[in-house]
């Protein structure tokens, strides 16, 4: 078997190790050693100093996942927030609100009410009219709070999974060895 002549990188002892191994023990200090083969050299390296190395290399991968999700799930939400979104007649988008389906409602009703006390009170069909208003004006009320409502549920189920990944994020190196992300409440 090929013998390589490597030193010890923890006391500088000179080492002889076979040529395909990978770890090796000092016999002078008893460090545990990885060997590091490049083309121009053969070193060692102290297993503790590499376990470090492997440890910060975990926490910036934990991290990076962590910030993978964040952008993941930001992604997700923007396309998610179109379903909820109402869209106007120019073409933009607004997002779907109580006081908006309130107004709907109130000129729903005063506006249909008026023309149907006209209507009544001048025997007209134009109260008909009136009393159709009346009902489509509270439908789309219902329907835009609903939606209003849907959207609330959504954009707080968001917040909470983001809060949760940034915690994770916050808890710093080692990622699952710090202190626990809080599990995110479904309302
Ligand atoms: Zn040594």
């Amino acid at each position: 078997m090929r013998l390589e002549s490597v030193c010890c990188n923890h006391c500088g002892a000179p080492l002889e190790v076979p040529a395909d191994a990978r770890f090796v023990t000092c016999r002078h200090c008893g460090s545990s050693l990885a060997i590091r083969r490049s083309e121009s050299a053969v070193t060692t390296e102290v297993l503790q100093q590499m376990s470090e190395q492997m440890q910060e290399m975990s926490a910036e991968i934990s991290r990076l996942r962590c910030q993978n999700e964040l952008s993941e799930l930001d992604r997700q939400w923007d396309r998610d927030k179109e379903r909820y979104m109402i869209r106007q007649k120019d073409g933009s988008l607004r997002e779907p609100s109580l006081a908006v389906a309130t107004f709907i409602g109130v000129v729903g009703v005063l506006g249909g009410g008026a023309f149907a006390i006209i209507g009544l009170a001048n025997f007209s069909p134009i109260a008909l009219f009136g009393l159709l208003f009346i009902g489509v004006g509270i439908v789309a009320a219902l329907v835009q709070s609903a939606k209003a409502r849907d959207y609330r549920h959504a954009r707080e189920r968001y917040a909470q999974r983001r809060a949760a990944i940034l915690q994770r994020l916050d808890a710093g190196p080692g990622g699952g060895d710090g202190p626990r992300a809080l599990p995110s409440i479904e309302p």
